[in-house]
């Protein structure tokens, strides 16, 4: 399925983040709730179905279902399976009830999970995320499930902080055990909390490190190899590279198209389930793409 949407900036648009829901199971202390405000009411299942099949007509080829915590949603198999069968479907989920629900969102047809983790300590990991004793095991059984039921690969997200940066290097090492890709994430730090760890000492040192360093197409994300571990870092903030190579669209929890993260001013209300309407409001979204970092000039370079 060739891209139809380009903006113009001269980005194309090939992905698709869907909030499923604004409730979460967590209250990580520096959450950015996936740039929602004040979210009125929850999606529907049909207006899920209704945006996914319109986006992939107009060439997304990757899906990735967010929150809140995706997983306290009880339609979700059944949402997957409803998916054009030609896209990868990814999830992202803090993984407290992936154990009990990998091999049903596996067999519907989920192809991968990201499970977010700041700290494999289960003091510094409850005084991030406020989570209740025991869920920590919990998050660990459900990266086993998901590794057993194939939804791999599996990356951890971390976002890195203060009160974890210390961790990394036995994080690189937990992920290298057990097969899974480290993503290091930049704190988007929107409540100027000042929590934010040295992200840009950590890659330094991973890039004197590496054996080897790539470039994903999405936002020129670097991933860097080191001795059979992967780690990814995701650093957006000012970063005009970033925003150049942007290549998705969001869906909100209550039902609105948002081309960017950091941006609430230029949503668009889905209203009704019509996949003809939908195209043309996928559209107008398109057109109202914007680098949020960088030259507002129309064509970026790198983008080309
Ligand atoms: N509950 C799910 C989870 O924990 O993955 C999905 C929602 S959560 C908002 C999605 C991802 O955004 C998580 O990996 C989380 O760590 C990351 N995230 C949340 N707030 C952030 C912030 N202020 N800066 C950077 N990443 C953030």
């Amino acid at each position: 399925m060739p891209t139809k949407m380009v903006d113009s900036y001269g980005r194309k648009v090939t992905g698709l983040r869907i909030a499923l829901t604004p409730r979460c199971n967590l209250k990580c202390i520096y959450c950015h709730h996936e740039g929602e405000v004040k979210p009125e009411k929850e999606i529907s299942g049909e207006m899920v179905v209704s945006v996914v099949k319109a986006a992939r007509d107009l060439g997304i080829r990757s899906l990735k279902f967010t929150g809140g915590e995706p997983l306290l949603r009880r339609d979700l198999a059944d949402l997957i399976r409803q998916m054009p069968k030609d896209l990868n479907i990814s999830l992202t989920t803090n993984g407290i009830f992936l154990a009990e629900q990998a091999k049903a969102l596996s067999e519907a047809g989920l192809s991968r999970v990201n499970v977010s983790l700041d700290s494999l300590k289960p003091e510094t990991y409850a005084a991030i995320t406020g989570c209740k004793e025991g869920d920590l095991e919990m998050v660990l059984a459900g990266i086993d499930a998901a590794k057993e039921n194939g939804l791999v690969p599996i990356k951890l997200n971390v976002v890195v902080l203060k009160k974890n940066e210390a961790e990394i290097p036995e994080m690189i090492e937990f992920c290298r055990r057990n097969g899974l890709i480290l993503q290091l994430i930049e704190l988007l730090d929107l409540q100027s909390l000042g929590v934010s760890g040295d992200i840009e000492g950590i890659e330094k040192s991973l890039q004197a490190q590496a054996d080897r360093v790539s470039t994903r197409e999405m936002h020129r994300r670097k991933k860097y190899y080191l001795d059979g571990a992967e780690v990814e870092v995701v650093r957006p903030m000012d970063n005009t590279e970033f925003c150049a190579n942007c290549t998705r669209l969001r869906v909100t929890s209550d039902g609105k198209i948002k081309p960017c993260l950091l941006r609430s001013d230029n949503l668009i209300d889905i209203g009704t389930c019509d996949c003809e309407r939908i195209k043309g409001l996928l559209r107008e979204a398109n057109e109202r793409r914007e680098p949020y970092f960088g030259a507002k000039d129309r064509l970026c370079p790198a983008a080309r």
